[in-house]
């Protein structure tokens, strides 16, 4: 099961659970929309593996598999913001 990760790991946007934007590669690193195509190519920065859109898991699922809220934000070769962190 998708942990569904609360936040863009790279610029630590929300990504709530039914997010459209959120991108994520097959070990679940996640991203947003903007960072995965403008940053990192559509290419998980971590893995080397693609970002696919995640899937929305449906309202009443979540009641009873609900979305992580931990939040994993770090540094990436390749983005701008936070290289220098
Ligand atoms: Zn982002
Ligand atoms: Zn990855």
């Amino acid at each position: 099961m998708l942990e569904l990760r609360p936040n863009c790991e790279c610029c630590d946007r929300d990504l709530p659970p039914d997010s459209e934007l959120a991108r994520i590669c097959t070990y679940e690193c996640t991203f947003c929309a903007g960072c995965a195509d403008d940053h990192f190519g559509g290419i998980c920065p971590n893995c080397g593996g693609e970002l696919v859109r995640r899937p929305i898991r449906p309202a009443a699922k979540l009641l009873t598999h609900p979305a992580s809220t931990e939040r994993v934000t770090k540094p990436h070769p390749g983005c701008p913001e936070r290289a220098a962190v």
